[in-house]
């Protein structure tokens, strides 16, 4: 971390500063140039607010970070490609999946059929919300409790691993036959909740929020790292941005930029980002060009009477044809898909 100081601050001043910084454990260098002088600290910064520090000191003109703040998720510490394992599914690494399924489990008939349609379609994983985030408080709230035992009833018809998610620390105790807890979009910053599904030994599925920048996000992955669990998925579902035609703008730099960061797998949910039936296709053939490690995507045996997220939802011969495309691309990308 360097400080770059105003210019023409006093000795005396600088001294005070640097006092302070070495009083919290820190060596620092000193820099004097003709036109700046600049403090480096030397030392592990992680645990420094940068802006607070910079707000406080008016001698400084601004601050910058040279290492990351997260350290578990940084590829530096660790430059081979992380492979997470969900139940027998492994992904990253050269190994794409694919998670399909409704935004809710509405009933036995339904999760079933679409679980047996996507898993023949070519989709790894089972997805489907049984505790639902939804905007409103009169909207269908997902079967709970009896949303997860239909999802492991498909899980039992199927084989397919099953994603679904978290809302609460509370209800995890619910989640012991989940393969991979999923933290959505409004509780990527809910650190409470990632800290205790650090403690989990499964595969987390790490949703970017709203309006968060990749750090956060990637701080948000050391969270749940640094309470010890390594397995964590990270998925990048479109942010809010000026633009209303869609119902996110899918940011596809972020996948990457975070591979770049990162050793973790980043997955890209076109359904989420786009809003819409018609751009999920596309959006998912980018996410594949620019090097995702998988895509999750909502299908639905009967869309238009689909409890939620209906208008981004494929039917079940829209995610066939979908899939039939797909696996030619992530094959020409030099990655598999499935268990081997
Ligand atoms: C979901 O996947 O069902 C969901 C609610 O997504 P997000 O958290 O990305 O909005
Ligand atoms: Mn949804």
């Amino acid at each position: 971390m360097v400080f770059v100081l105003k210019p023409g601050v006093p000795q005396q001043k600088i001294e005070r500063f640097i006092q302070k910084i070495e009083s919290w454990g820190f060596q620092t260098f000193l820099s004097t140039g003709t036109e700046h002088t600049v403090i480096c600290l030397i030392g592990n910064t992680a645990t420094i607010d940068l802006d607070s520090v910079v707000q406080m000191n008016d001698i400084i003109e601004y601050g910058k970070r040279v290492t990351e703040p997260y350290k578990a998720v940084n590829r530096t510490v660790h430059p081979e490609d992380t492979m997470v394992n969900a139940g027998n599914v492994p992904i990253g690494n050269g190994m794409f999946q694919v998670i399909s399924g409704p935004c809710s489990v509405e009933s036995e008939e339904q999760i079933i059929e679409v679980a047996k349609s996507v898993k023949a379609s070519g989709a790894t994983m089972l997805r489907g919300g049984a505790f639902k985030p939804r905007t409103s408080p009169y909207a269908f709230m997902g079967l709970g409790k009896e949303g997860l035992q239909l999802l492991l009833a498909a899980k039992r018809e199927t084989g397919l691993p099953i994603v679904t998610e978290v809302m609460n620390q509370t209800q995890l105790p619910l989640f012991e036959d989940i393969d991979v807890l999923q933290v959505g979009a409004r509780n990527m910053q809910n650190f409470d909740l990632l800290r205790e599904v650090g403690r989990y030994n499964k595969p987390v599925l790490l949703k970017r929020g709203l309006a968060n920048t990749l750090e956060e996000l990637l701080m948000s992955a050391e969270y749940i790292m640094s309470e010890g669990n390594s397995q964590v998925i990270l998925c990048e579902r479109g942010i809010r941005t000026f633009e209303t035609s869609t119902r996110n703008t899918l940011d596809l730099s972020a996948v990457p930029l975070l591979k770049q960061k990162t050793h973790l797998p980043v997955i890209v949910d076109p359904s989420h980002a786009a809003g819409i039936r018609v751009l999920v296709a596309p959006l998912a053939r980018a996410a594949v060009a620019v090097g995702a490690d998988g895509l999750m995507i909502e299908t639905h045996n009967d869309p238009a009477q689909a409890r939620s997220d209906g208008a981004q939802s494929l039917n079940l011969a829209q995610f066939e044809v979908l899939m039939e495309d797909l696996k030619r691309r992530i094959e020409f990308e030099g990655k598999h898909i499935g268990t081997a």
